[in-house]
């Protein structure tokens, strides 16, 4: 087992891995900006290195500072969280030419699924049912339109090295496919430095299931059933909830065995997530994140699992400490992420929270790097807590998620807690009746008729 980790983020991933580490009896190095000095996740590590000025690309993902971190402290490994260097191939090559282990999988997993062609070639491969779409990139306008004919109007223009939804464009019909190919390939190549793209049906009405996955690298591999991200706002993940709603216990034993089939001839290592589209009964893979996700802990509050503890122990070269006829789902969990931004412009909203008080009580989880009397910086993104709260059945995860979402309070800067007030008294919400684009409908809906309603 590791000696001590270092963790290379920040807000409440970092705790969140802290806490994993400490209950595993390993000692934690912290690294920080110079705008994150007091941050919570540097109070509560035993060792702390500053690594760099705020902007992320010199300090967070500043690779030689981490390393000297490591060196410095003497850190047998690094655990990434997610963002920043969790799907850096090269950074985990790096680490272990220097022999201090990556708390992750293997470089080539994942090179393989950060870019979404091999992705899509590579599940294809391993059994996993996928969009319908052209076989490879796409840059010739008339094998576009050839391709696009084949599949069937509308079609989405994806970008392969894709992330956080940019460089998609949808082609409703043949007049509007070769403008949707310029724009995403130059988008594309203005966020990623890549202008290859390819061409997938887009499905009207889906929902976003996602299966998470561990293996332990030697050929054993399970699955911890789904959760539904289908309520989002420009494609990014607002409200997550496990199970999905729309499946049952048999579907779910039928795409998470695909998937833990799939993960098992992969030889794949530590936690990741393998996201379907779901429409009218069947499954389309999407892309696969080889990380811990910021809704992880959905699956941890209905199987009883830490995965992050499962993460480290597969990272140190040992076993899962479970075989997939120990995985049981019970209850229904929901994940709310708590952003410092206006609930409905979501203009961010950084500066001093003058007064915090989580709710607590059975079954209530928050998970959060924010106190009392913190100043949230503006260089990093506005997450900054998720409430997860657990329940019997789903109606009894509803009630008492409005229960936590009334008793939190922060004060001194805005967050989208109001917004999630107003989500968990909706009836499309409360019967589980929304697809990928509800949200969106819903917040047009909303602007339409006043945001009185939100308290
Ligand atoms: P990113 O890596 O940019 O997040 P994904 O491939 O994971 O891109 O897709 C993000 C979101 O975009 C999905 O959750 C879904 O809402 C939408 N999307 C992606 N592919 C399709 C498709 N073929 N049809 C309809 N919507 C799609």
């Amino acid at each position: 087992m590791f000696d001590k980790i270092l963790i290379a983020n920040r807000g409440e991933i970092a705790l969140r891995i802290l806490r994993a580490a400490k209950e595993l009896g390993i000692a934690t190095v912290a690294v920080h900006s110079t705008a994150d000095a007091d941050a919570m996740h540097v109070r509560l590590a035993d060792e702390s290195v500053c690594i760099g000025p705020p902007a992320a690309r010199d300090s967070y993902l500043n690779i030689p500072s981490i390393i000297a971190a490591c060196e410095i402290t003497g850190a047998d490994a690094v655990h990434p969280g997610y963002g920043f260097l969790s799907e850096n191939a090269r950074f985990a090559e790096v680490l272990a030419h220097h022999n201090i282990g990556f708390i992750g999988p293997k470089a080539e997993h994942i090179r393989i699924m950060g870019d979404k062609i091999e992705a899509k070639r590579t599940a294809k491969r391993l059994g996993i049912p996928c969009v319908p779409g052209s076989e490879g990139g796409v840059t010739d306008p008339d094998e576009a339109k050839r391709v696009a004919a084949e599949i069937g109007y509308p079609v989405l223009v994806k970008a392969a090295s894709g992330g956080g939804g940019r460089g998609m464009k949808v082609a409703r019909s043949e007049s509007e496919l070769e403008q949707a190919l310029d724009m995403a390939r130059t988008e594309a190549k203005a966020a990623f430095g890549d202008d290859a793209v390819y061409l997938e049906k887009y499905l009207t009405k889906p929902r976003h299931i996602e299966v998470q996955i561990l293996g332990d690298g030697k050929g054993h591999a399970v699955h911890l059933a789904e959760r539904d991200c289908s309520l989002q706002r420009r494609h990014q993940k607002v409200w997550e909830e496990g199970g999905s709603p729309a499946l049952n216990e048999a579907m779910r034993a039928e795409i998470g065995g695909i998937c833990a089939n799939a993960m098992r001839e992969l030889g794949y290592l530590g936690a990741g997530t393998i996201e379907f589209l779901y429409e009218d009964g069947r499954f389309y893979f999407i892309e696969m994140n080889t990380r811990i996700q910021v809704e992880h802990p959905v699956t941890e509050m209905i199987t009883g699992i830490d995965l992050v503890n499962e993460q480290i122990r597969v990272a140190a070269g040992g076993g899962l400490s479970v075989a997939q006829e120990d995985i049981k789902v019970e209850g229904h969990a929901i994940e709310c992420r708590i952003n410092a931004e206006h609930p409905s412009t979501f203009r961010p909203s950084p500066g001093l929270i003058t007064y915090f008080h989580p709710p607590g009580g059975l079954g209530v989880r928050v998970d959060s790097a924010a106190f009392q009397g913190y100043r949230i910086p503006s260089n990093y993104d506005s997450l900054i807590g998720k409430l997860i709260v657990h329940g019997r059945t789903r109606n009894e995860c509803l009630m008492r998620l409005r229960r936590a979402l009334d008793e939190f309070v922060v004060d001194g800067i805005d967050t989208t807690l109001p917004l999630f007030r107003t989500l968990v008294r909706n009836a499309d919400v409360q019967n589980g009746l929304y697809d990928i684009h509800w949200l969106e409908g819903f917040l047009a809906r909303e602007e339409l008729n006043g945001v009185e309603t939100r308290r």
